[in-house]
């Protein structure tokens, strides 16, 4: 694509034109929540004129992307797939967004997710649910379930999406989109709304490993701004990719294997482990004890996290504010009542609840240390392979409203992607077949923090095989 921008076979302008087209006759979808239309081709016309006069382009030169609406972009309106950021234009330029735009990509989009993040299948929007585009009677996965679907759908080249417990990675195995969420502290937080803040982290979706291994070395690295960001290089991902598995140890994590996984997914994936070891690695069962605790330990943490960030949304510095109120006691009550969802409201009382004295000891910090337990175990068995391949998720995505009034059930589809999060690795979820129904779904490879490379490996060895 950016070869042909570069050889004036087609402009950015036009590729840009075709995305905008290709956005309204798929708007059933729902997957965008704002559209840069004016703005995105004046992008597109400056990247076009540099390239006429023969001027260097930055990397990104030529792609269109989207951003999922947590990530702020000045003077533009941010939601949060929440009604109580209505009308809220933000005063400033997140960081990542930043490092695209000097790399002269252009934005097409904000993207539709559920409300602060908080769900698996983003029909936790006050701006409705996304469609997932293999058929639009199932969910896309969450909660970047709109970014996952504008790349999926082919509205854009690449999206950025968070990742809390596995926003990047379960939507990408439910669309059959890569989706990276990178080590903690990888990418700087600055200018992403905060959910759980110690479990944040911005990655990327791409409908290729190449595309995908691109954007995130251009938003990687340290920045002042966000004192949780690494002062680690960043690799040239891209240019380093390949597919040799020759010498790789592949981790196979039993406790990953048991029941409630969909036998058809298992079979793919211990397929594909085959295929590796064909090519040349090696497999080691590895033992992660930890992960039947995992759901819990995510669930403390994360919604105490949420409850004390989310105390910034009280009508008084951003968006709504309701009318009609007795006093200012009585105006946060109205406004956090009629503002936040049902869910975003679970997750604030849960929280408020494992921090509130008598029950922090018991519930916050007991789930800390189970926490620390579940990083070591990681750490011990990174002492005996490069990385860890497993399924994304236990099923392929369900329907919509078919877990709605069952949050349990809800949570359980983070069983394998939350472990990362709590350990700060980097993850991948790559595309790797579809069941029966069409529907696809995703292998996810672990490795340490910042060691993207190795999975960006992984991602070109299984997509040359070109299972969809
Ligand atoms: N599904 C998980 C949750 O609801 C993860 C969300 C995320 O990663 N932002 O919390």
């Amino acid at each position: 694509m950016q070869a042909e921008v570069a050889n004036g076979s087609t402009t950015v302008e036009e590729r840009v034109r075709l995305f905008l087209d290709e956005a309204r006759r798929q708007k059933d979808l729902n997957c965008f929540i704002t559209l840069f239309e004016e703005k995105a081709l004046e992008q597109a016309r400056h990247v076009d004129r540099k390239i006429r006069a023969g001027e260097a382009t930055g990397r990104l030169a030529g792609l269109v992307l989207a951003v999922k609406d947590n990530i702020v972009i000045k003077d533009t309106p941010t939601t949060c797939g929440s009604k109580i950021l209505n009308r809220f234009d933000s005063p400033y330029t997140a960081t990542v967004v930043e490092r695209l735009m000097a790399e002269d990509a252009v934005i097409l989009g904000k993207t539709n997710m559920d409300e602060f993040a908080m769900g698996s299948s983003n029909e936790n929007s006050a701006f409705g649910p996304v469609k997932n585009p293999h058929n639009n009677q199932y969910v896309p996965g969450g909660s970047s379930g709109g970014s996952a679907v504008a790349v999926a759908a082919g509205l854009a080249d690449a999206a950025l999406g968070s990742d809390t417990g596995g926003s990047i990675r379960q939507p990408a195995s439910f669309t059959g989109t890569y989706g990276i969420k990178p080590g903690y502290g990888r990418v700087s937080r600055y200018g992403l709304v905060a959910f759980g803040s110690s479990l944040d982290q911005i990655g990327v979706f791409a409908s290729t490993p190449a595309i995908t291994a691109r954007v995130l070395e251009v938003i990687s690295g340290h920045d002042p701004r966000d004192s949780t960001s690494a002062r680690v290089e960043v690799p040239s991902y891209s240019e380093a990719i390949t597919p040799d598995m020759k010498g790789m140890r592949i981790g196979i994590p039993g406790e990953y294997f048991q029941k409630g996984l969909d036998p058809h997914i298992e079979k793919s994936v211990r397929a594909l482990i085959n295929e590796m070891e064909k090519a040349g690695a090696t497999t080691v069962p590895v033992s992660l004890p930890m992960t039947e605790y995992a759901i819990a330990i995510y669930y403390i943490i994360a919604t105490a996290e949420a409850s004390s960030n989310l105390s910034r949304f009280d009508g008084v510095r951003y968006g709504l504010r309701a009318d009609e109120a007795r006093d200012l006691g009585d105006m946060y009550a109205r406004t956090r009542s009629e503002g936040f969802g049902e869910e975003v409201k679970r997750r604030i009382m849960l929280g408020t609840y494992v921090l509130s004295a008598g029950y922090y000891d018991a519930y916050y910090n007991k789930a800390m240390k189970v926490r620390r337990l579940l990083k070591e175990s990681f750490d011990a068995a990174f002492g005996q392979c490069d990385l860890i391949l497993s399924p994304t998720t236990p099923t392929t995505a369900f329907k919509l409203g078919e877990k709605t009034d069952d949050p349990l059930s809800m949570y359980l589809q983070d069983i394998y992607t939350v472990s990362a999060n709590l350990a700060g690795l980097s993850a991948i979820s790559i595309p790797a077949g579809k069941d029966e129904r069409g529907l696809p779904f995703g292998i996810q490879a672990q490795a340490p923090s910042f060691n993207e490379q190795v999975l960006f490996n992984c991602a070109q060895f299984i997509h040359n095989l070109k299972l969809i």
